[in-house]
């Protein structure tokens, strides 16, 4: 039987999901249906749509911009969230929590949330071998995707991280946040400070910016150097990328941050481990 899933986002023309979640059903040898699904942006059309898709037989949702926060909300209030979603105060990724639904539960209210993204990172980063356990780690940005792989890269093994954002005080409440919302983030020492005075030897350095959407460039020091750089954007030239390559650094873009995090969403949903490297060659 065909099983049904959506991405719900706004705008949703662009996203690659569908195409993606395609290949893994092939890959995985399951009959499935994968659409885009367009939603006005406002909290309450959002969650009609969602209690909509589930009560209609749908298995999964992923939820991308500008529905993050909203269905974590959502999900706090009904089906509960993961640790992941939690701490990254965002969902990527929709289910229905079957523990509620065998207890009688009805379906709008056992919408269950999780995220997916950091470890889509940490899973990306590790099939390319970067060696995260014992790394010294810089991120910049303090924005949504900022947040969402701090947890999953502290529970790699880094020893060391460092956040850095044009506005600092952005970077303080972050970590302040995910201390109080983690006691595995409280335990780790995170350093703070603004992009332009991040310096010093790094192993793997990070651009969780959206810079990368602007054309403009990151204020880099010279005295900054990383083995590894990756810029969590993709589709387009990077200069960050560039910056880092030109001075011996393996780089990566974030597409495979993308089909990581899709791989997770799929495994949660059907139970089927995904070879992403397959899929990310024959994308
Ligand atoms: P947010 O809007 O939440 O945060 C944006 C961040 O970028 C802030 O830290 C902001 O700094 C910084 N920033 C924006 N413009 C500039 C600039 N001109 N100079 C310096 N810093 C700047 O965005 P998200 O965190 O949600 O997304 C960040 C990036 O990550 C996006 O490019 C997104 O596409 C990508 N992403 C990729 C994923 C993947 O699967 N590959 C998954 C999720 C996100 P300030 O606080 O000072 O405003």
């Amino acid at each position: 039987m065909t099983k049904h899933f959506i991405v719900i986002g706004n705008p949703i023309a662009h996203s690659k999901s569908p195409e993606i979640h395609t290949q893994f059903a092939a890959q995985a040898g399951l009959e499935i249906s994968y659409q885009r699904q367009y939603c006005p942006d406002d909290a309450a059309s959002f969650t009609a749509v969602i209690e909509a898709f589930f009560q209609g037989g749908g298995v999964g949702a992923n939820v991308t911009v500008p529905f993050k926060q909203v269905a974590y909300e959502c999900c706090a209030a009904r089906g509960g969230l993961s640790e992941h979603a939690k701490v990254a105060g965002a969902v990527n990724t929709l289910l229905l929590n079957n523990a509620l639904l065998k207890n009688g539960t009805p379906i709008a209210e056992a919408i269950y949330g999780d995220n997916t993204d950091g470890q889509g990172l940490v899973n990306h980063m590790t099939s390319l071998d970067w060696p995260l356990k014992g790394a010294r780690v810089a991120i910049i940005g303090a924005g949504g995707a900022a947040r969402g792989v701090i947890l999953p890269l502290i529970e790699a093994g880094i020893s060391e991280l460092t956040l850095a954002n044009r506005t600092l005080n952005k970077a303080t409440n972050l970590v302040n946040e995910l201390s109080a919302a983690s006691e595995t983030i409280a335990k780790q020492q995170i350093n703070i400070c603004s992009t332009e005075t991040l310096s010093g030897e790094f192993d793997i350095i990070i651009n969780a910016t959206s810079i990368g959407l602007s054309g403009d460039t990151l204020p880099l020091s010279d005295e900054l150097h990383s083995h590894y750089a990756y810029d969590m954007m993709y589709g387009r030239e990077l200069p960050f990328l560039q910056h880092f390559a030109k001075r011996g650094a393996q780089t990566s873009d974030g597409y495979g941050m993308l089909i990581g995090q899709a791989a997770l969403s799929f495994k949660r949903w059907t139970g089927h481990a995904i070879d992403v490297v397959k899929v990310t060659d024959s994308l």
